[in-house]
């Protein structure tokens, strides 16, 4: 059991207030906040002088892959590595994603990755992915929702011929969802517009990193987002659209939740801050690096992402964690570009592998191995470890959000979107002791060399931000202090959530006084 712990004179921070306040955490819990928490701390109690900085609620990355398995490697960062570069931000929980092959029963791929995740250094969930239809994930979903503590199911609308939804899937894991109390989740591209402007791309020369934004405008996203929410309105289920990177997908969450509909939006970090020009980048690494879908936007639309976090119609802030390092995205170089032909991946081997779908590679048909192709780029960039800090140094310090607003983006928001609420996300008697202390004043420059994350590359390299965690608490210890880390494999804690939160209470009510009667006629 970890040694009592009392934070004094910081400002607590939720998402509904500031105040300055102490606070006690004994056996992992939140044990008192205020005037009385240093009377009622135990006798060698640790203490903690927040004074002059902010206590927050630990941050909560909604949207991961760690160790995401990709042609017999992995993503760099595995469950302890990337949660432990979470702990050192100051982000305390993760929910991450099953992703099954199709075909592949959901149990079966939800035991897998809770076995990967068991070395985890801090509390993670997952969201699963329905890849598939058949009456077994429909009872998957089930056992999923009642005894295993998943309550979201995510749905990828893009990667044609490998995980991509049709729209019969779409409605029939949303109707399940809705019958479970589970947030269907959607990540949202159309797969056959993609598909096409690859082929059409690629035909017309344009092979390097630079098609990747090409082949998914913001059309692509905005047409597959409209269609999802069109989808959940009909059935009258919650959605939640994860990583909307542009000002139209943005849009179309607002007019949704303008007509009464319960729509959420989550963004990335990178996609607040990154805009597109980095795919021209004449470095093949450099622009590679970048290839993530939905892809960095032209500038314009990152403007539109913190409107939409601003005025409360975008709800939660991720990053999609999944670090390939330099010599996988060099799978997409050819050999051409100098990659040694016994480590180039062999074209077929790439067009079939099971791996190509969750590793987010598109597969197509195997050409000659000499040119570079954007399409076998695998998307992903990292930024557990940043993302804090990028949104506090570009909202906080610009005057866009306040501490309670940055709360509420970073973690307050999915905790209650996912029904962690307030275990999660909250500084009150009860809650978990997952903790920021939060320095204003502190600085650093962002690196991939300082990082401890495992991935090679770090897209916020060179930038400077002003507002830095001094330390996090997890389970009531301080795993992270100026700069020290201090994480075992295994200490993270599987977070059940449970089924049916207060958006599915309320939609059900709804359902009820809205049912359509039949009308009653005398018979003839
Ligand atoms: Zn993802």
């Amino acid at each position: 059991m970890t040694q009592a712990l009392l934070i004094r004179g910081g400002i607590v921070v939720n998402a509904d207030r500031a105040e300055r306040a102490d606070v006690l955490c004994v056996a992992g819990r939140i044990a008192a906040v205020g005037a009385d928490a240093a009377a009622q701390a135990p006798a060698g109690a640790g203490v903690l002088d927040a004074s002059g900085q902010y206590l927050l609620p630990g941050g909560i990355d909604p949207h991961t892959h760690m160790q995401l398995p990709f042609m017999g490697a992995t993503t760099m960062d595995d469950f302890f590595t990337g949660t432990a570069a979470g702990l050192a931000g100051g982000t305390t929980s993760i929910i991450d994603f099953v992703i099954p092959d199709p075909q592949e029963p959901l149990l079966d791929a939800y035991r897998k990755w809770r076995g990967w995740a068991a070395k985890a250094a801090a509390d993670y969930g997952f969201h699963v992915a329905v890849t598939w239809w058949s009456e077994q994930v429909r009872a998957d979903m089930g056992t999923l929702v009642q005894q295993e503590g998943v309550n979201s199911f995510k749905h990828f609308m893009a990667y044609k011929n490998a995980i991509m939804c049709d729209d019969e899937t779409l409605v029939h894991s949303f109707q399940r969802a809705l019958e479970l109390g589970a947030m269907p989740t959607v990540h949202a591209e159309n797969g056959e517009l993609v598909f096409l402007l690859q082929q059409q791309l690629l035909q017309r020369g344009i092979t390097g990193p630079e098609g990747h934004p090409l082949s998914r405008p913001p059309a692509v996203e905005a047409e597959a987002a409209q269609r999802a929410i069109a989808i959940a309105d009909v059935l009258g289920v919650p959605i939640y659209v994860v990583h909307v990177s542009c000002a139209e997908s943005a849009e179309a969450i607002a007019r949704a939740r303008a007509r009464g509909q319960r729509v959420y939006g989550e963004v990335l970090a990178g996609h607040l801050l990154i805009d597109d020009s980095v795919y021209r980048h004449p470095d093949f690494a450099t622009a590679a690096a970048h290839v993530m879908s939905p892809p960095f936007r032209p500038q314009g639309h990152q403007e539109a992402l913190w409107r939409g976090l601003q005025s409360g119609q975008l709800h939660t802030t991720a990053t999609d964690h999944c670090t390939f390092c330099a010599a996988q995205k060099a799978q997409g170089a050819g050999r051409a570009l100098g990659v040694e032909s016994e480590n180039a991946p062999q074209r077929d081997q790439l067009a079939g592998e099971k791996w190509a779908a969750a590793a987010h590679l598109q597969p197509t048909n195997p050409k000659p191995d000499q040119l570079p192709d954007f399409t076998r780029i695998p998307n992903g960039t990292g930024g557990i470890e940043e993302r804090m800090a990028v949104i506090w140094d570009a909202g906080v310090n610009t005057g866009r959000l306040t501490p309670s607003e940055f709360v509420a983006i970073t973690s307050a928001n999915a905790a209650r979107l996912f029904n962690i609420y307030p275990r999660k996300g909250c500084i009150a008697v009860g809650a978990d002791a997952d903790l920021v202390l939060w320095d204003p004043q502190g600085h650093k420059t962002l690196s991939a060399r300082t990082q401890f994350s495992k991935g090679d590359f770090n897209i916020f390299e060179g930038r400077s931000v002003r507002g830095i965690p001094s330390h996090t608490i997890s389970q009531g210890e301080v795993v992270y202090a100026q700069g020290d880390l201090r994480v075992e494999p295994g200490r993270g804690r599987y977070v059940p959530r449970p089924a049916f939160g207060p958006d599915f209470q309320a939609t059900q009510r709804r359902a009820e006084l809205l049912a359509p009667t039949p009308v009653q006629r005398q018979k003839l």
